[in-house]
């Protein structure tokens, strides 16, 4: 069978380098049973899972791409549909590692799809674009952003590898990088689980004032944590800082 045309407003660069995607599928845990890749294109990755007998579901929106795979695995279960639409609590009854080389045009919409799904998603080994990858794994320092603190809340992030254009086809504009989540001993912050996505993103949509200014519309109990927290940048702080003062704000709306 041809191969496919790269779509570029799917994201398509097709990974041409079987080391590399060796290493990758190799990353996932040794435990793992039910694996979900996304956006499987040429299918990679696939063949690795298959070889590691991992229970394996597959979702690809792209046509041309679900029947070039189904041609070379007839019994690989794939759907056909957008990852960011799809209902993952009524797809899947089971827990499971997510796997892909993702389309660096949707990185954020997937972060957050992971974010609002960790429950069910355990682990992610996945490719973005190498700032993305790098920011996300940002512990501190200017590199952190919205999604550097919600995906560290529930997830322990590691940046495993770089990997250069032209191990793709056709090769990006930019690097790549390759990073690990786990999911942490944390519990969903239910009831403020909005209220906390709320102010983290406030706190950083004016990244360089202290986050005073960006929370003023909050009606904070102070003490001396929070003048402290308040007086620094968005950030320096910690998820538990964001959790911390996130509860605090709720606290008082209540009043
Ligand atoms: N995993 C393959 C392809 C990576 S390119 C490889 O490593 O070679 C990104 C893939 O994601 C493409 O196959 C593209 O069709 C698919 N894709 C893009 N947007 C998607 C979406 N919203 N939902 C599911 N798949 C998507």
């Amino acid at each position: 069978m041809q191969d496919v045309r790269a779509k570029k407003y799917l994201g398509q660069h097709f990974l041409n380098n079987e080391k590399i995607a060796l290493k990758i599928v190799n990353l996932l845990s040794k435990t793992t049973e039910h694996v979900v890749e996304i956006g499987p294109g040429m299918g990679i990755l696939t063949e690795y899972l298959i070889k590691n007998n991992y229970e394996i579901q597959t979702i690809e929106i792209d046509k041309e791409s679900v029947d070039y795979l189904k041609s070379k695995h007839k019994n690989l279960s794939i759907i056909n549909d957008d990852f960011l639409k799809i209902n993952i609590a009524q797809k899947f009854s089971f827990k499971f590692s997510m796997i892909g080389n993702f389309p660096y045009n949707i990185s954020s919409q997937i972060l957050f799809q992971i974010f609002e799904n960790k429950d069910q998603i355990t682990e992610v080994v996945g490719m973005f674009q190498k700032e993305v990858a790098e920011r996300i794994a940002c512990k501190n320092g200017k590199k952190r952003g919205i999604l550097s603190v919600l995906i560290q809340t529930y997830y322990n992030v590691e940046y495993c590898f770089s990997v250069e254009p032209q191990m793709f086809n056709p090769p990006p504009k930019v690097n790549s990088g390759v990073i690990k989540l786990i999911r942490n001993k944390r519990k969903d912050l239910k009831t403020i689980n909005k209220k906390f996505k709320q102010i983290v993103k406030m706190a950083f949509n004016q990244k360089r004032k202290t986050v005073k200014n960006s929370l003023k519309s909050l009606s904070l109990e102070k003490n001396k944590k929070i003048e402290d927290l308040l007086n620094l940048r968005a950030e320096q702080l910690t998820t538990d800082d964001f959790i911390l003062i996130t509860k605090n704000a709720s606290k008082n709306k209540y009043k």
